[in-house]
């Protein structure tokens, strides 16, 4: 951990010159290529005019797809282009060499792969689960995206300021672990994503400390039609919300005493924004370093409703149809008896950053925000406007969403006996 923050003091002090190199952090470089990985859709309705070089591919999941090039200054472009367009969000991975970008369509795991992993869910763990869900506080989630949505001009990873979220949300998601020595966290570096890193808070199992949980989402954020780097980009919704809902169920969790039997790894996911590349880095080094991961659950935009659809949506696609249905079976569980409904939706190619870990052969599933299945989302994200006012300023519609991640935790990660919800000797 030491060393990481050193990296990004120095990452920080030393990046005046375009080529500047510091540390495992490369300086941004506005005319440096960027090779773009998207669906053949999202070639030919969005990137045409803008992208070279286009070339067709099979991934080694089977999608067709498009590699094609462009500018890092352009990567903006391209997200505004899929927004206006396709009228979605994400939709692409980008890499700083071809080489990179031809492994990485190489490398994509089928998900009948991830289907032969022999992962039972089980739910069984009320005991933990239940007490925590009316400790859920909107107050602490609305403080948490006011902080995120007000205190920076903007979050991209680009920008001046792109590692003062990363450090924030590391000493904030460490403080609420009050010293104990089971819990940890690191700025994680990611060689494309400029000064900001990535953040994963652990909470190490205590019988089976390899198999871990993890729960996601991204902090950067962007504005679109103008300097990205300077823009206001508040990205309250996309994605402060995602993170403040995170940390409440951290909170509740870590104040319960709990520990858990896998360990549990909490996420915030650098430059998701332009190509998912700070999930894609931790995913990448997992799968390298043959960890294995059990669950994944991602938050992207959980505070605002849209329509009269159903309360949280489950996406259906780039995630894992095992997961998917044991997170519509712990919504049955733990919130349909409080009143809430769950939908669906379709959300397309690298759409965010569960898809980083479906392609890298992972468990993943995602939750969305309310509205109509496959209808609309908050109007204002990737804009100046993406604020708490805007959404009835107000967080309650993200508390859900940590009763979810809470129930997600406690039932993929399991309690440790003789702990708050575990039992005193565990029988089995
Ligand atoms: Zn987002």
């Amino acid at each position: 951990m030491k060393t990481i923050r050193i990296a990004a003091l120095a990452a920080l002090l030393g990046t005046t010159g375009a080529h500047a190199q510091s540390g495992t952090q490369a300086a941004y470089d506005a005319f440096a290529p960027a090779y773009v990985v998207s669906s053949p859709d999202t070639y030919h309705k969005s990137l045409g005019g803008i992208a070279r070089n286009a070339q067709s591919r099979r991934d080694g999941a089977g999608n067709d797809v498009v590699i094609s090039e462009v500018s890092q200054h352009q990567l903006p472009d391209v997200t505004e282009r899929i927004h206006s367009r396709e009228r979605r969000c994400g939709g692409f991975f980008s890499f700083e060499t071809r080489a990179e970008a031809e492994a990485f369509v190489h490398s994509a795991v089928s998900p009948a792969a991830v289907a032969s992993i022999p992962i039972v869910y089980t739910i069984d763990n009320q005991a933990t689960v239940m007490p925590w869900l009316p400790q859920v506080r909107e107050d602490n989630i609305y403080r948490t995206i006011k902080h995120l949505s007000t205190a920076y001009q903007n979050r991209y990873y680009a920008s001046a300021n792109a590692h003062a979220p990363s450090v924030w949300i590391h000493d904030t998601w460490l403080g609420l672990a009050a010293g104990r020595d089971d819990v940890s966290a690191v700025l994680f570096p990611c060689s494309a994503c400029g000064n900001q890193y990535s953040v994963i808070l652990s909470i190490e199992g205590s019988e089976n400390p390899d198999e871990i949980v993890v729960l996601g989402a991204h902090l950067d954020s962007i504005a679109l039609g103008g300097n990205t780097k300077a823009m206001l980009a508040p990205g309250a919704d996309d994605d402060a919300s995602g993170i403040a809902t995170l940390t409440e169920a951290l909170r509740v969790a870590l104040a319960s005493g709990w520990k858990p039997k896998r360990t549990v790894m909490f996420m915030a996911y650098a430059a998701e924004e332009v190509g998912l590349r700070g999930s894609l880095a931790i995913a990448e080094s997992f799968k390298t370093d043959g960890r294995k991961v059990v669950g994944v659950l991602q938050l992207d935009m959980t505070n605002y409703k849209s329509g009269n659809g159903p309360d949280l949506r489950l996406m259906t696609d780039n995630s894992d149809p095992a997961l998917q249905s044991f997170v519509a079976a712990l919504f049955e569980e733990y919130l349909a008896p409080i009143g809430p409904t769950l939908g669906s939706f379709t959300c397309g190619y690298g759409c965010s950053d569960h898809a980083s870990w479906t392609i890298k052969g992972y468990p993943s599933a995602m939750l969305f925000e309310a509205g109509d299945d496959d209808g609309g989302y908050f109007p204002y994200i990737h804009s100046p406007h993406d604020k708490l006012e805007n959404m009835g300023d107000s967080a309650g519609r993200s508390v859900y969403f940590a009763q979810m991640a809470l129930a997600f935790m406690g039932e993929v990660g399991k309690t440790a006996a003789g702990t708050p919800g575990g039992r005193v000797a565990d029988a089995r």
